[in-house]
């Protein structure tokens, strides 16, 4: 019998045999309580048997809790229990958050003390939650609404909320979440439920970890599964373990064909032994391994893996896998050898371009030196490679350069290289070719090949090739000397006409230095007034009285004397020069004519002589134009002697200012003529009005039959178009007679006078000079 002071004892009765009664009272609260409470303990340890169990099994985290929370509520007669987790996993969380694991035992009646814990966040210490998370321990509260510490009060107080019990989950010794239980009535602190949570603390908390390793893993092999590169794990032997299905996708390989071998199976035989020895000798000694390899899938296709390798460790340190990450890279390694390939081989011809010949050569160089064997260096340019372009079009041009480069690809033997520089401009490298008899046998046989006809779109292109060579050692000790020197032998080739070939010569070298002095003291010339004019009478060829003049450009080099036009004018024309030079020679010959003409004397004209350079760097028509204009020259006096080459080259433009300076009313004097190329038809078309047969007929006149009958032909042409004809570089009386004989307009020549100063000039027109009547000319 429960006493009114709660104590507990147990009655019995005897019955006496006289009838009596023995009653015996015993108090038994002690152990009644010590039986109770066993039988509590070994609920409590159902209880967290059954816990263990379940949250074992549980999917997740959270189902862990929400079975904890159901079965605390079962086994202690709380009536609601929650769950708050941190905001963040690590040791930064400032708050506990409110989550949806809850037990209710009736949930419309606990519904508003749900609704304002799900809305609060405790800190660290505040509140029940938050003193179970600062101090890691489970708390008990007799009844909350005593409590000054629980902010919930209010709502409990009307929901009829009193006990509360919280414990948290601790993983180590971190709090991962914190559980909170409350009764319907004030309960004092059960020390059997107190120590069975507190051994749930630590009890779920290990489930939660391993959960968490177990999720982590999970997400870690989709990560690995799912990974767009491709993942390889092996033993230490290297015998494939795993491979991720993006491996599969790109091999082609399922992993029950790879799973038990060796990568060796993927090896192309692309990478050499030495770099696998490398590979191994690093990833053994416990350090990564980067690297490209070209490996082959399962169909034998092959492709190009960026790999990286690295040794996996245990706890302890030791090495038990290698991890294999490679990538794919066909697709960019492909693109950079393309841009590798546009790099070094020029795009028309399929040759190597500059660049990589400068490179192959060093090394054929630095080979020679070794063995001490001589090199040829040929530099190589097609002969009026332009004429092609012009007449033809850039497609035919660029035709013959495939043809060009084709041959030239053919004629090679093992080591030589061949490489387009630019233009028509090729350039090879012969390694071990011996002496210069057999260089000369090659390049022989080099012309021969590349003059054999051309057949493009119907017609047949003949084009021959001049040459230039340099020998390593004795002409340059590396590439660009060399190229330098074989370039400079190829133009001393084409200046002695087309299809040769020279070897270079060191005297070459003083040739340029040469031309260098010419040319810086060519600079200073036109300041110092080292120039002069000379002129040349041009005489009628009926009357002989003296018409005009050529003004011939003279200088007074101050450490060489006079200099021969014939060796400074090239120069100028290189270097530009001509241009400002030019310019003098027109002004200088214009005042002069405008003299002449002022004096009322017979009509004199004066001829000056233009360089193609002036044709293409100058603004020729308005300089021409301005000339007559500051001094006074009407522009029939002038006339401008041009060659052949003037009409060859950038016809259109060429052509168009010829026209503007007849226009202008310029005379046009073709030069040299008969020298060129162009077709005696093709003077029907040309801007001109006057022709001058070039000395070269006038030479052997005397003597050749066939050369009479040339100028002969010439002449009747000229007068046939209606243009006036010279005839330059007469000698003899006796060259002068046979020319007689055809239709000629005016002579030029030593005969009747040499280029004269003007003050000469003016003596022989006043009649103070007879011609001069010689045999043979003065040299
Ligand atoms: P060119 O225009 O053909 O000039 C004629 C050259 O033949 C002149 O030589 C002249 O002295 C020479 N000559 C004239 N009659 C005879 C002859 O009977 N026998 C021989 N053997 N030679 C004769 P020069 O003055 O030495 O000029 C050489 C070249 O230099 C000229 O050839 C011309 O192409 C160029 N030149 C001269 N002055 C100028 C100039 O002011 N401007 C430009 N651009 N070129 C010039
Ligand atoms: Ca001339
Ligand atoms: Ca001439």
């Amino acid at each position: 019998r429960r006493l009114r002071n709660g104590r507990w004892i147990n009655i019995s009765e005897y019955r006496t045999q006289d009838g009596g009664t023995v009653c015996i009272h015993t108090d038994i609260t002690e152990r009644r309580r010590a039986q109770q409470d066993l039988l509590r303990r070994t609920a409590l340890v159902q209880m967290l048997r059954e816990i263990a169990l379940e949250t074992n099994e549980a999917a997740d985290i959270e189902a862990a809790i929400q079975s904890c929370l159901d079965k605390v509520c079962f086994h202690s007669g709380f009536v609601l229990g929650h769950a708050y987790l941190p905001d963040s996993d690590g040791d930064d969380a400032k708050e506990l958050l409110s989550t949806d694991l809850w037990t209710m035992r009736d949930p419309e009646r606990y519904r508003p003390f749900r609704d304002i814990s799900s809305a609060m966040r405790f800190g660290h210490g505040v509140g029940l939650p938050g003193q179970v998370w600062a101090s890691g321990k489970p708390v008990w509260i007799e009844d909350v609404q005593n409590d000054a510490n629980f902010p919930r009060r209010p709502v409990a107080e009307r929901v009829g909320i009193h006990a509360a019990c919280a414990f948290p989950v601790l993983e180590q010794d971190r709090v991962v979440a914190v559980l909170e239980f409350f009764s319907d009535q004030p309960q004092p602190c059960d020390t059997a439920l107190l120590d069975a949570v507190t051994s749930l603390a630590t009890q779920l908390g290990r489930v939660t970890e391993r959960k968490r390793s177990l999720m982590a893993m999970n997400k870690l092999r989709q990560a690995v599964e799912q990974s767009p590169v491709m993942v390889m794990i092996t033993d230490l032997r290297g015998v494939i373990e795993y491979i991720n299905p993006e491996f599969s996708a790109i091999t082609c390989y399922r992993p029950e064909e790879v799973i038990g071998h060796t990568p060796n199976l993927l090896k192309s035989g692309h990478t050499d032994t030495e770099a696998y020895g490398k590979m191994w000798a690093r990833i053994s000694s416990g350090h990564d391994w980067r690297g490209e390899f070209r490996n082959l899938k399962k169909n034998g296709e092959s492709y190009w893996a960026a790999t990286s390798i690295s040794p996996i460790r245990d706890q302890d340190g030791t090495i038990t896998h290698y991890l294999g990450i490679a990538e794919d890279i066909s697709e960019r390694k492909e693109a950079e050898q393309q841009i590798e390939h546009l790099a070094h081989f020029d795009s028309l011809t399929e040759l190597p371009n500059r660049a990589l010949f400068h490179a192959q050569s060093r090394q054929i160089l630095a080979g020679a030196k070794r063995h001490t064997n001589p090199v040829a260096l040929l530099m190589l340019d097609l002969d009026d490679f332009k004429d092609v372009n012009d007449s033809l079009g850039h497609a035919v041009g660029d035709e013959l350069l495939k043809l060009v480069a084709t041959r030239l690809h053919s004629t090679m033997r093992q080591g030589d290289i061949v490489a387009r520089l630019g233009g028509d401009e090729f350039t090879m490298i012969l390694p071990d070719v011996g002496g210069p008899d057999a260089v000369d046998t090659a390049v022989r046989r080099l012309i021969e090949i590349i003059s054999q006809p051309y057949v493009l779109e119907e017609i047949d292109l003949y084009v021959s090739a001049s040459i230039g060579i340099a020998m390593y050692p004795d002409d340059g000790q590396d590439v660009d000397e060399l190229l330098k020197h074989a370039d400079l032998a190829m133009y001393r080739a084409k200046g002695r006409g087309r299809g040769t070939y020279n070897f270079f010569m060191s005297s070459m070298d003083r040739e340029v230095q040469q031309r260098k002095t010419i040319e810086t003291a060519m600079r200073a010339a036109l300041d110092n007034e080292e120039f002069y004019l000379v002129y040349q009478p041009q005489i009628d060829a009926i009357n002989h009285r003296v018409i005009g003049a050529e003004a011939l450009l003279r200088w007074n080099h101050p450490e060489q004397g006079n200099m021969s036009p014939a060796e400074f004018i090239p120069v100028a024309e290189r270097s530009g020069l001509i241009v400002p030079i030019g310019e003098w020679v027109l002004e200088q010959a214009c005042m002069q004519a405008k003299r002449w003409l002022d004096r009322g004397d017979d009509p004199m004209t004066v001829a000056v002589n233009l360089s193609p350079i002036q044709f293409k760097h100058h603004d020729l028509l308005g300089m021409v134009s301005d000339v007559l204009k500051r001094t006074g020259l009407p522009p029939s006096g002038l006339n401008l002697e041009i060659t052949e080459s003037v009409v060859m080259q950038e016809t259109e433009t060429n052509l168009g200012l010829l026209h503007a300076l007849r226009e202008m009313g310029v005379h046009i004097v073709l030069d040299d003529f008969g020298t060129g190329y162009s077709s005696l038809s093709y003077l029907t078309t040309l801007p001109v009005d006057k022709i001058k047969i070039d000395r070269s007929f006038v030479d052997g006149i005397t003597s050749d039959l066939v050369q009479q009958s040339i100028v002969k032909t010439i002449v009747e042409l000229g007068n046939a178009l209606g243009k006036r004809v010279n005839v330059e570089g007469v000698e003899t009386r006796e060259q002068l007679d046979i020319l007689s004989r055809n239709r000629i307009d005016e002579i030029q020549g030593f005969y009747f006078s040499k280029p004269l100063s003007v003050a000469d000039l003016d003596r022989l027109m006043d009649g103070e000079v007879q011609p001069v009547l010689r045999a043979s000319p003065p040299r």
